[in-house]
């Protein structure tokens, strides 16, 4: 009895201890540069611990002390850093382990390198670990009181997002932004546990199409029907076709109406370019096989007509104004009303539709295998190397 009690409490012991060694031990190999900001003139910075800043490109020390709290602002031929001038194009800066970077007030793992763009202003880039970086996107683009197994596919799918995004990008000054246009990232203030461990348990983990990693878009609400990817972008990738998705019914974005007085909807258009007077009617002309709007016709009272596609509409207006180019539209009383589904792109995984599959006992895998059809679950260190 004695015996049993203490294997048992020594495995209680072992089981707090190991999530924390695999948490302190998050280093995944890969590294992602991540813009976080860009086209300022000037940021503070704020090292509360042992740090040092390097040039970038001689690597030469700058400046290393145990503590700063300053400004980095362009100079006119370099930076002014916390008060010293700087030549050069940049800076790079590092702190000991377990300290972290301040910027403005957001708290960043990694490395941070300040450029001086062209134009003049700054571009600060996060270098981070794969997963320490994933850590700050899982938490700002699902719930964490979510389900562990939503949780685990989104893991997966961000990862698999970030390494598709840093192969492509690997000539570009950074791999990823910090927004929906790439993955939402708010460096380490907010993480987790639950969306922490979502990246742990699924360390190393990517999905895979024909034995290689491909653009896993995903997105909040599909509403009923995925999107094929070749409707939006120069992309015909055969797990990014649309699936019907009966998963996502409870989403709070399933619906939306929204308002857009005729004068702002008339000023917008004319400021993309559109040549168009005083907006008399405004016609779906097709819906694609997802039921989101393909050509939107508008015509003003003259008579005068301009047909634009619903991407084009939607990024107008920007993709928040708009949720999805799934959508109705009427005017009335001198608006606009646009009665809507859906929140995203709709391509690739449906968010809602995932946390519905897990609600329903789904596992990780069958939610990446039905939204992505015909992919594989791959460690990433099993991946061909390619440029
Ligand atoms: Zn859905």
């Amino acid at each position: 009895m004695k015996r049993y009690f203490t294997v048992t409490l020594i495995s209680a012991i072992m089981l707090i201890i190991l999530p924390l060694a695999n948490y302190v031990s998050a280093a995944s190999g890969v590294t992602v540069r991540v813009a976080i900001i860009e086209d300022r003139t000037s940021v503070d910075l704020s090292l509360k611990g042992k740090y040092a800043i390097y040039a970038l490109g001689t690597g030469k020390v700058l400046k290393e002390g145990p503590y700063l709290n300053g400004k980095v602002t362009v100079a006119s031929d370099g930076l002014l850093v916390g008060g010293k001038a700087i030549g050069g194009t940049g800076i790079n800066i590092k702190v000991v382990k377990d300290s972290n970077i301040y910027i403005d007030t957001r708290r960043f793992r990694g490395s941070v390198d300040i450029v001086r763009k062209d134009n003049g202003k700054l571009l600060v880039i996060n270098n981070i670990d794969m997963d320490d970086y994933l850590y700050g996107v899982l938490y700002h683009e699902v719930s964490h009181r979510w389900p562990a197994e939503c949780l685990k596919a989104q893991a997966i799918a961000a990862r698999t997002f970030a390494l598709e995004q840093a192969r492509g990008n690997k000539g570009q000054p950074y791999d990823l932004r910090c927004d929906i246009y790439s993955q939402v990232y708010g460096g380490r203030d907010g993480e987790k546990w639950s969306t922490t461990h979502a990246v742990d348990s699924t360390r190393g983990k990517v999905l895979t199409f024909n034995g290689d990693i491909f653009p896993t878009y995903y997105h909040a609400t599909c509403a009923g029907y995925t999107e094929d990817a070749s409707n939006l972008w120069n992309a015909d990738i055969a797990p990014l076709k649309g699936v019907p998705c009966n998963f996502c019914g409870n989403s709070k974005h399933y619906r939306w109406a929204k308002e857009l007085p005729l004068a702002n909807v008339e000023s917008k258009l004319k400021d993309s370019g559109y040549k168009i007077g005083h907006i008399k009617s405004v016609n779906i002309l097709s819906k694609n096989r997802s039921g989101r709007n393909e050509n939107i016709e508008i015509k003003d009272d003259t008579g005068t007509s301009v047909v634009l596609t619903g991407k084009d509409f939607r990024q107008i207006f920007g993709p928040n104004e708009i949720r999805s180019t799934k959508f109705d539209a009427e005017i009335k009383r001198g608006n606009l009303m646009l009665n809507g589904m859906g929140w995203g792109h709709g391509v690739g995984m449906c968010q809602w539709g995932a946390y519905g599959m897990a609600l329903r006992g789904k596992k990780c895998d069958d939610i990446l295998k039905y939204y992505y059809p015909g992919t594989e679950i791959m460690a990433i260190d099993k991946l061909p190397s390619k440029p």
